[in-house]
């Protein structure tokens, strides 16, 4: 048989093979690839010489450059040379088309080049009726090879177009093998497949594989990807910010961890507490230098680095010492000093008890806040304040958690933090003015603070470790015991701190506050003098309070008067007389209220005890023609309004006694009116005033001048007692009253009473409003000085201490 010429008899012919490796051509398709061994260039010649036909033959292993007996697949292509490029160093680009199956049926020659017998195989033809099934097969076809077109995105439009157009199976299953990229093995199947149903069938199965091989490698690339992306970015801006770092000098986040490490090593901390703040260092350096998260751990260790865990003042308990320092520092306060040095006393006989909490009971400037220092000197502890007063948040006490923005530790954290060490004085300021709401209860979260049983396990949202508190003196301090809740109070030993008289106050402000602002604006004794009168006058013209706060400062503002004086050389040494204030500190600000000099009708001097202490409280009532209306005015509280009614109930039952007419209730409006609206005033003490202000107004007999008087009235009568005598007998004594009544009941406390007070003062115990009635209108019987008056120096005259049930509850009017 001669090359290339067809044997009739068996379908065979001769012709010159070329072995391909990975690639794979089919019948009636165009392939370009390229030519290099010198076998399959010489079998290309040949070809060329010999019209062009060759047979294209996958070789089994794509690695052997040899080709051998064996190493060829058994079906090629005989396929056409549509085309060859020459490329430099004996290399061609060769252009082939596949015209049908052939199988190999022998190898004639390996060399120069390989030639072949080959068999041509025909395809099977597909029945004729099945074209229902071919059209379904085809379709299903087409829809998968759209669905590997979108996975892979590699395919060209014009391939889709092909496949979407084909209308022959065996050729459709052909076109896909060869335009898409598969293993030379898949596609050296297709290429042996003659029924073309089954070829289809077969890419159809390759198809499928493949799509899932694709879905799931793209999915790998993208977390590849996507993990590539953020490492590359986080490193990318790691570097970024370390170069802004250098830039600007700061030390690196690495430096940071470490010097944060070598804190906790060198602080004395507890080893759990060691242990959590080394966790926390762990987590931040596992953050991205300046991320929020970062910012907020190294918040918290800088502030668990600062709590003073195991730093300790030694505790020392000498009395002497603290007497002398308590009485260096405070004018008078005898009682104060005596409780507080009791307190001591049993500091130092038993100083493993613990959980005794002092609380301090005053108006403000009387010295409460000074006090607490005395003692937190005497007993050698640091000393810091906890202002409580508008507290209405748990929070505020315990802290917020770390991760909330702005967290911080709680007040208590805070005070043990800037007084630097683990035991020091805390001082709760205005425990009275806490307040509670939904945010939680601030005075249970107190209580626990102050229990010595739970404090030693005190926990701080924030810092997130207990801390002991139980070595912690509390002393507290509050204006008044009405609103301090109840458990708060039975745990605490409450010492009274009361406000002061004008005479207290000079010599305070002699032996105290003048030195000490003296001394704070670098005056010395002779550059600034102050004469008696002068403080005097400083005290009733340019103060109204309880305390001495604002006379500090007054003082103060003298003070710095002198020492422009002095600096500005007008003067050498500056003494001060009550004349020269208003020069210096300019008009006086209040005036001592000015009492009517003539007796009135429907006016009555009451007694109110405010926070800055007591005062005079004017009752004013005016009848007219009308229908029995009472307007009680002046910003009344609720007790004080139904003291009104009382009063009226209790005088229209007892009218004809009163000599008041009996229908005044239906003909005649009353009107009860306490001057000074804009001033808030509660509290029942002003009944007896109330009273003999109607009666006064309704019989319109007038009221003894220089008279005051304070005290509850039931609708029978009967006079109960009051609370803040002290102050308010004071403000009589300041406003030039002769005489009070006060309820019987009170007489006891007449002892507490100032005695310069006490002796300028006439005081009238009653028990019945009519005593108060008889002796307080003009024209009844006159006020006695030998029956019923008592001089409160004049101890038999006070009676002994009744069972009654005192009322202190509501004080202030
Ligand atoms: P509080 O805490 O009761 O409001 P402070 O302790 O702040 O009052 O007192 C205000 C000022 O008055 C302080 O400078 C204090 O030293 C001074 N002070 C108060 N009472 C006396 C006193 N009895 N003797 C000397 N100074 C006093």
């Amino acid at each position: 048989m001669k090359p290339n010429e067809l044997n009739e008899e068996f379908e065979t012919v001769l012709l010159p093979a070329m072995a391909l490796r990975g690639v794979t051509v089919f019948p009636n398709m165009s392939l370009h690839f390229e030519v290099e061994r010198d076998i399959s260039m010489r079998a290309l010649e040949e070809a060329m010489e010999q019209g062009k036909r060759i047979f294209l033959v996958t070789q089994r292993n794509i690695a052997k450059s040899e080709v051998e007996n064996g190493d060829l697949y058994e079906v090629g292509t005989i396929s056409v040379i549509k085309q060859v490029l020459r490329l430099p160093g004996d290399n061609a680009r060769v252009l082939a088309e596949g015209v049908a199956r052939g199988r190999l049926l022998d190898l004639t020659q390996l060399s120069p080049y390989i030639q072949t017998e080959v068999q041509l195989l025909e395809e099977e033809k597909a029945p004729f009726h099945e074209n229902v099934r071919t059209e379904a097969m085809l379709r299903s076809a087409i829809d998968l090879f759209q669905q590997y077109a979108e996975v892979s995105g590699k395919i060209t439009p014009d391939v889709v177009l092909g496949v979407m157009a084909a209308e022959d199976l065996g050729w459709l299953a052909d076109f896909v093998a060869q335009s898409i990229p598969l293993r030379y093995e898949d596609k050296q199947r297709v290429l042996e497949e003659l029924n073309p149903e089954r070829r289809l069938e077969l890419v159809n199965e390759i198809l499928a594989h493949e799509i899932q091989v694709l879905k799931i490698d793209q999915e790998v690339q993208a977390k590849v990807r996507e993990r590539v992306n953020d490492s590359q970015k986080d490193y990318y801006l790691r570097e970024q910010m370390k170069i802004i770092q250098e830039e600007l000098g700061d030390g690196s986040g690495d430096d940071e961890i470490q010097e944060y490490a070598d804190k906790i090593e060198k602080a004395k901390l507890p080893e759990t507490v060691a242990e959590k703040l080394k966790k926390e260092l762990g987590r931040m350096a596992k953050q991205p230098f300046g991320s929020a998260e970062a910012g907020v751990l190294r918040n918290y260790l800088d502030i668990c680095l600062e709590i003073p865990w195991t730093t300790k003042t030694k505790e020392r308990v000498n009395l002497d010492q603290a007497r002398r320092l308590l009485d260096a520092d405070h004018y008078g306060m005898e009682k104060v000093k005596e409780r507080i040095l009791e307190f001591l006393a049993v500091k130092k006989m038993a100083p493993d008890l613990k959980g005794q909490i002092i609380c301090l009971v005053g108006p403000p400037g009387v010295g409460k806040t000074s006090i607490a220092a005395s003692v937190a000197k005497a007993l050698n502890r640091k000393m810091a304040r906890v202002s409580l007063g508008g507290v209405r948040d748990e929070a505020e006490i315990r802290g917020h958690r770390k991760t909330y923005i702005g967290a911080m530790p709680g007040r208590i954290i805070n005070a043990i933090v800037s007084a630097g060490s683990s035991n020091p004085l805390l001082l709760l300021d205005e425990v009275d003015k806490m307040s509670s709401d939904q945010r939680g209860d601030p005075s249970a979260a107190l209580l626990e603070v102050l229990d010595a049983e739970q404090n030693s396990t005190f926990r701080d949202h924030f810092i997130e470790m207990p801390f002991d508190l139980s070595d912690v003196l509390f002393i507290t301090t509050c204006n008044s015991l009405d609103t301090v809740s109840r458990p708060l109070l039975d745990r605490m030993e409450v010492i009274e701190v009361s406000s002061y008289t004008d005479e207290e106050k000079l010599q305070i402000a002699r032996r105290h506050l003048l030195p000490k602002e003296m001394k704070r604006h670098g005056l010395t004794g002779s550059q600034l003098r102050m004469t008696d009168g002068a403080i005097r006058e400083l005290i009733s013209g340019y103060t109204r309070e309880s305390g001495v706060r604002q006379l500090e400062r007054e003082l103060a503002a003298l003070c710095r008067k002198a020492a422009m004086k002095i600096v500005s050389q007008e003067a050498k040494r500056v003494t001060v007389n009550g004349d020269q204030l208003e020069a210096m500190l300019g008009i006086r600000k209040y005036h001592p209220e000015k009492l009517e000099s003539m007796p009135q009708v429907g006016v009555v001097n009451g007694l109110a005890w405010t926070s800055v202490g007591g005062e005079i409280l004017e009752v004013e009532v005016a009848v007219m023609d009308g229908s029995g209306k009472v307007m009680p005015t002046g910003n009344l509280g609720d007790v004080m309004k139904e003291s009104c009614q009382a009063a009226i109930s209790y005088i229209r039952s007892n009218a004809s006694v009163l000599g008041v007419k009996p229908d005044f209730h239906e003909k005649q409006d009353i009107h009860i009116h306490f001057p000074e609206g804009a001033v808030p005033k509660d509290g029942p003490s002003a009944g007896i005033a109330i009273t003999t202000a109607i009666v006064s107004a309704l019989t319109q007999t007038p009221v003894r001048r220089s008279i005051a008087m304070t005290g509850e009235v039931t609708i029978r009568g009967r006079v109960l007692p009051i609370g803040g005598l002290r102050e308010k007998t004071m403000a009589a004594f300041r406003n030039g009253i002769h005489t009070v009544f006060i309820p019987e009941d009170n007489v006891k406390d007449l002892e507490e009473i100032d005695p310069t007070v006490r002796s300028g003062l006439h005081f009238v115990p009653v028990s019945h409003v009519n005593e108060v009635l008889a002796q307080a209108l003009m024209g009844t019987e006159p006020v006695s000085e030998h029956h019923t008056e008592h001089n409160g120096t004049d101890a038999d005259l006070i009676p002994p201490v009744q069972e009654e049930t005192h009322i202190h509850s509501r004080i202030s009017q």
